[in-house]
């Protein structure tokens, strides 16, 4: 079974789990409804007809490399050309450059149908577009002149160069040279390693952005600069021409997402790679951080992708396979497994989990807008730190549950699912890379403790958590015996998170490796809250809306996720406060 968008079920997480819809009656948004509609509605037809058929070649075709060329799998060069010029590529992208500067959100809502029809396709576009964000905050103007167009129609891709086999999570270990050439370009040399579509024939230039050193930088990360390196240099006339002196090396062989170059890159092999300036010199990770900070919520968006893809197969498969019988049913009598309870506690998780993490990704996507188009200043600040705290509970919480579920997934085909026949298998090893990439998850978590946590002094998690209170006080006022124990598991879900987050305020600075012990289990606690209230959220919503079909099947996923999925919290957040004393030592290891 190949994936189909759901795309009422997109809509309606964007315009009330995530806010759009409140967002829009603040003046944040001018779409309207119908124009909304109409663009998901497009994206979700091309996801579900042109890329979804193509995953499964991708997987098998893997990307050969030969004489320094990549080919990509068959028919991904066709789609990948339509796609870009229907205009996905530049949908959020500014105006003036030839995009259609909608909304973050909108754009999210879309990056999670390419990725669902295929991760390893839509993995490339995210770092173009990614790209196209730092280019345009950061370049100088010449640069914009001279590249953003061609990003942002998608004519050519973007690449993102942080990793080398010594700098990994710790990026400002990296060695990549950049030396100042007289007319003001720069020399790189130097190799990176696991650069995703660093080298492929689907476009006819690629524009690497790459993180090296000058020879006079300041040690560590204050020391690195961005430098914009194209594949081929451009002529006068602006085209592709003379080769840069840049490389791909090889191809690694991987898990999953066979379908993706993960390329070595060398530069340097005839004196060094010409290179501009992105930003001013030792200031690259400012630019780059505008760069992950996009792609982060975007590799969210991927475990959000490939676990509604991998729900949507396990629940047509459980429909279908027959075994055992229904409790009370005779002998001879068999059921689809759907009948069984045990099926679907776990379609019931894959749900739960897919749509929790769906709304913590569109909301954080609402937030980004909020912080460039709200009216106010002080409204543009408060989202940004909005923004900030929700990145890596989205990117951390979503790709983990991709993982979880994709797993379920297998689960749910028995013995299919661990043959390559179904798909479930290809879905479990892809998601498995999202944990990894764009900054390990165990690198969100202290990245959410360490520096999220003390934005405005605790005040900007203080104020999420009455955000949360209030969606329990307003289940709990709706009164409504369909929601079960919904409102009280809840109420004690955030009172956890908020007993957790006082502690680990109070441990930062002086005892900050017992708050980083703790920092994954408090980003998973932090997660259940947020996304347990945004599903009660839309429930209520849903109640709210005359005649909606769905109400009642969106009440029951959000009092699953309350009363089975986030009661875990109060476990995790004893192993936040309680938990750090028995990590062993590194000597106890052996
Ligand atoms: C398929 C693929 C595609 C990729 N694409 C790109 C790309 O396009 N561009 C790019 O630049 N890179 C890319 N990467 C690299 C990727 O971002 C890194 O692999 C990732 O950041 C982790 O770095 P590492 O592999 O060196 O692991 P390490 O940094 O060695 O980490 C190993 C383990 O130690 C933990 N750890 C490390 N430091 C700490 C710490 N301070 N505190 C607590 N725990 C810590 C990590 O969480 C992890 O569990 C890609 C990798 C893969 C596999």
């Amino acid at each position: 079974m190949t994936y189909r968008a759901p795309v009422a079920d997109i809509a309606f997480a964007l315009r009330h789990a995530a806010r759009f819809a409140a967002a829009r009656d603040a003046g944040v948004y001018d779409l309207d409804d119908e124009t909304l509609s109409a663009v998901l509605d497009e994206a979700g037809k091309f996801a579900t007809d042109v890329i979804a058929p193509l995953n499964r070649v991708g997987d098998q075709h893997g990307t050969p490399f030969r004489d320094g060329v990549v080919t990509m799998p068959p028919g991904w060069k066709e789609a990948y050309t339509s796609w870009a010029a229907a205009g996905w590529n530049g949908l959020a992208s500014p105006e003036a450059f030839g995009g259609q500067g909608l909304p973050a959100a909108v754009n999210a809502a879309c990056v999670e149908m390419w990725n669902s029809a295929s991760m390893a396709f839509g993995i490339g576009p995210v770092l173009t577009m990614a790209a196209i964000n730092a280019l345009a905050q950061h370049g100088s103007e010449t640069l914009k002149a001279t590249y953003l167009a061609k990003l942002v129609s998608g004519e050519w891709m973007g690449t993102m160069q942080l990793t080398e086999p010594q700098a990994g999570s710790d990026v400002g270990a990296l060695r990549t040279k950049a030396e100042r050439a007289p007319d003001g370009t720069y020399r790189i040399t130097g190799s990176k390693i696991f650069i995703t579509y660093g080298e492929h024939d689907l476009t006819d230039n690629i524009v690497h952005f790459v993180l090296a050193r000058l020879p006079d930088a300041p040690p560590g990360t204050r020391g690195i600069s961005l430098f914009l390196v194209p594949k081929f240099l451009l002529d006068a006339g602006g085209a592709p021409g003379a080769r840069n002196d840049v490389r791909a090396h090889s191809v690694e062989h991987k898990l999953g997402i066979h379908g993706s170059p993960t390329c070595t890159m060398v530069y340097g092999d005839s004196g060094g790679a010409t290179g501009f300036l992105v930003g001013e010199e030792n200031r690259g990770m400012a630019c780059m951080f505008t760069m992950m900070n996009e792609a982060r919520l975007a590799v969210g968006l991927q475990g959000v992708a490939i676990a509604e893809t991998a729900t949507q197969q396990a629940t047509q498969y459980a429909r279908e396979r027959r075994q055992g019988r229904e409790s009370g049913a005779p002998a001879s009598a068999s059921a689809p497994i759907i009948a069984h309870p045990d099926v679907r506690r776990m379609l019931m998780t894959m749900r739960g989990l897919t749509r929790a993490a769906r709304a913590i990704c569109y909301a954080t996507a609402v937030a980004i807008d909020r912080s460039h188009r709200a009216r106010e200043e002080t409204s543009r600040a408060a989202a940004h730190e909005r923004a900030s705290l929700l990145t890596p509970v989205a990117k951390a919480f979503s790709t983990d549950i991709g993982s979880e579920v994709a797993s379920l997934g297998v689960q749910v085909h028995g013995g299919m699912g661990y043959v390559e026949e179904t798909g479930a298998a290809q879905h479990f090893r892809d998601a498995r890379i999202a944990q990894i990439y764009e900054g390990t998850n165990g690198i969100q978590a202290i990245d959410l403790v360490t520096r999220k946590l003390p934005l405005a002094g605790g005040a900007a998690v203080g104020a999420y958590l009455d955000e949360l209170r209030q969606s329990v006080a307003a289940v709990n006022a709706a009164n409504d015996p369909a929601f079960g124990a919904t409102g009280a598991r809840l109420g004690e879900t955030v009172e956890h998170l908020a007993r957790a987050t006082t502690w680990l305020l109070g441990k930062i600075e002086h005892q900050p490796d017992a708050a980083l012990a703790g920092a994954t289990p408090y980003l998973r606690a932090f997660a259940l809250a947020a996304g347990g209230c945004m599903l009660a959220d839309e429930a209520l919503a849903a109640l709210r809306v005359a005649g909606d079909a769905d109400a009642p099947g969106r009440v029951a996923v959000a009092r699953f996720f309350a009363e089975n999925l986030a009661t875990a919290a109060g476990g995790l957040v004893a192993a936040v406060t309680d938990g750090a004393g028995a990590i062993a030592p590194a000597e106890a290891f052996g």
